[in-house]
C-alpha cells in the first residue's frame, strides 16, 4: 500500500487521511486495488480448469 504517500489533487492533504469526498474516493479506490484483486476471479477460474483438465487427461491415461 503507498497511497498513505498519496496527496489529494482537490485538497492538497494526505489522501490517507480522507479530508474531502475526492479523498475519500481514491482511498477507497486504491485500498481495493492489491495485485491479487484484479486477477484472483479469473486466473482462479482459469487454474481450476486447468487442473480440472489435467486430472481428467490423467485419469483418463492411467485407466
Ligand atoms: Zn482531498
Amino acid at each position: 500500500m503507498t497511497y498513505d504517500r498519496l496527496v489529494c489533487a482537490n485538497c492538497a492533504a494526505p489522501v490517507s487521511e480522507g479530508r474531502c469526498p475526492v479523498c475519500r474516493a481514491s482511498r477507497e479506490r486504491l485500498q481495493q486495488e492489491s495485485p491479487w484483486s484484479g486477477l484472483n476471479p479469473t486466473a482462479l477460474i482459469v487454474l481450476a480448469a486447468v487442473l480440472i483438465a489435467a486430472v481428467a487427461l490423467l485419469a483418463h491415461q492411467t485407466a
